[in-house]
């Protein structure tokens, strides 16, 4: 999708090549991009000659005679194309202008979401889509941003940057860039981000699109605005599109989430959260991960257990049914299942392919409902179910082999020696991805000294 550096790179390589040219027929071969009057838009247009061209967030205005001004937004796809004489037509051609002099201006569009739509000079700039495009970052200030960003108090701050009527220009990826620059979570709460962090995303949105304008905007995939003219930014992105590369901050790798639909990549080191959290406790089993799940809980903290949630999800008809049908019994028995997943590894497998999805979909539930607290979830297999991204924090418990041996002997004996406990847990491949790393090999006191940093940090 192109985002307001490359709209202008468009408007900068196309305005030198319509400059004064008159049309003189016009092809609509996809009428239903043109959102305006079809009929008048083909009789007003013929003969008159385009004067300028300007663009106001992602919108283009062709400027021509009488006054007229044709209303462009190229949406996902849309491009133009310049056709010299001679020159083949590209595919998913939808709309030609001709040109008197044998060339012609080309749009095309492969999933047809653009918008002609024509107006005139007294008109264009009151029409309710054009105007509620707020400004663009080079024309606004901290204040009128602030102010626009407080109006949208439970979005996640990416989200109100999207919303062009917050702030113009800002699509998906220069968001993601300059809240990395400015530091901040992309799921801060806007009522958590203050002036001084306004006036850090004001300042880094202005570096971030002068730099993609400059390199003529970033041709990610397949996009090509115009023939010939490709951006260069994309190799100075230094977050989108990078997921699991390390942060080139802290090196820690990045983490790449849906924030509102939309892919995200973020740092979760880097980018700090202000406001409740959303903490995990992993690591193998016997570690100790419960000691300091209740050291949460004591605190005040809102805590859940995901081996228990887990517990839970039987009951939903839908993954009974599934279960029911993957171990062929005709209720749910645990003691059953345990004894036929510890010789079949594959069977193991099944079952989970039933219970993450679920599991996650239960997690983010309770994520999104989150007023004013932190969460605190115990997720063993917090990696291998592919749920580190959900969280904000992540809290890595390790033990000496010889202590968690005995805590797992104590727990039961049986299990332990019959069950592969660390079969599944990647825990060990992921630990670099924790934001901490807790030793858990003294009593409780010691572990509540150790934690006491991060309660210190999540309380800033
Ligand atoms: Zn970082």
């Amino acid at each position: 999708m192109p985002e307001l550096p490359e709209v202008e790179t468009i408007k900068n390589a196309l305005l030198p090549l319509i400059k004064g040219k008159r049309i003189s027929s016009i092809d609509i071969l996809k009428p239903k991009l043109i959102k305006s009057d079809i009929d008048v838009f083909k009789t007003k247009l013929i003969g008159k000659t385009f004067h300028d061209l300007t663009r106001h967030g992602k919108y283009l205005f062709f400027h021509l005679d009488e006054n007229l001004v044709i209303i462009v937004h190229l949406r996902m796809e849309g491009k133009f194309q310049y056709m010299h004489r001679g020159d083949d037509i590209l595919s998913h051609a939808r709309i030609i202008f001709h040109f008197a002099d044998g060339e012609a201006l080309v749009y095309r569009d492969s999933r047809m979401f653009g918008l002609f739509y024509l107006s005139d000079e007294d008109h264009y700039q009151s029409l309710d889509f054009v105007r509620k495009v707020a400004k663009e970052p080079f024309d606004m200030n901290e204040n009128e941003l602030f102010q626009n960003i407080n109006k949208h108090q439970h979005l996640a701050i990416k989200t109100v940057l999207l919303d062009q009527s917050v702030l113009a220009g800002l699509g998906n990826i220069y968001v993601d860039e300059t809240l990395f620059r400015a530091h901040i979570n992309p799921m801060t709460k806007a009522k958590y981000i203050t002036l001084e962090d306004t006036i850090r995303i004001l300042k880094e949105a202005r570096i971030v699109l002068n730099a993609a304008i400059k390199k003529g905007g970033s041709t990610i995939k397949t996009y090509h605005s115009i023939d010939n003219v490709d951006g260069h930014f994309q190799n100075d992105l230094l977050v989108y599109g990078k997921a699991k590369e390390p942060c080139p901050t802290c090196h820690k790798p990045l983490k790449f989430t849906k924030v509102n639909g939309r892919g995200t990549t973020y740092c979760s080191s880097c980018q700090y959260k202000r406001g409740p959290k959303t903490i995990a406790i992993t690591g193998l089993y016997g570690s100790g991960k419960s000691s300091v799940r209740e050291i949460f809980r004591k605190r005040g903290y809102l805590t859940y257990d995901c081996d228990a949630i887990a517990k839970d999800l039987y009951e939903l008809k839908s993954v009974k049914d599934k279960v029911l049908s993957l171990f062929q019994m005709n209720e749910i028995d645990f003691n059953y299942m345990r004894l036929a997943i510890r010789n079949d590894a594959n069977l193991d497998k099944k079952l989970k392919k039933i219970l993450y999805p679920e599991l996650k979909k239960y997690v983010k539930s309770i994520i999104l409902k989150q007023t004013n607290r932190h969460l605190v979830f115990e997720v063993a297999l917090l990696f291998d179910a592919k749920m580190e991204d959900m969280f904000d924090f992540v809290i890595g418990v390790k033990t000496s082999d010889s202590i968690r041996e005995k805590r797992l002997i104590k727990r039961d004996a049986n299990k332990y020696y019959e069950q592969n406990y660390d079969r599944d847990n990647h825990f060990f491949e992921h630990e670099k991805e924790c934001d901490i790393i807790i030793i858990n090999d003294g009593d409780i006191s010691n572990l509540e000294k150790k934690l006491e940093p991060i309660f210190d940090k999540l309380n800033i």
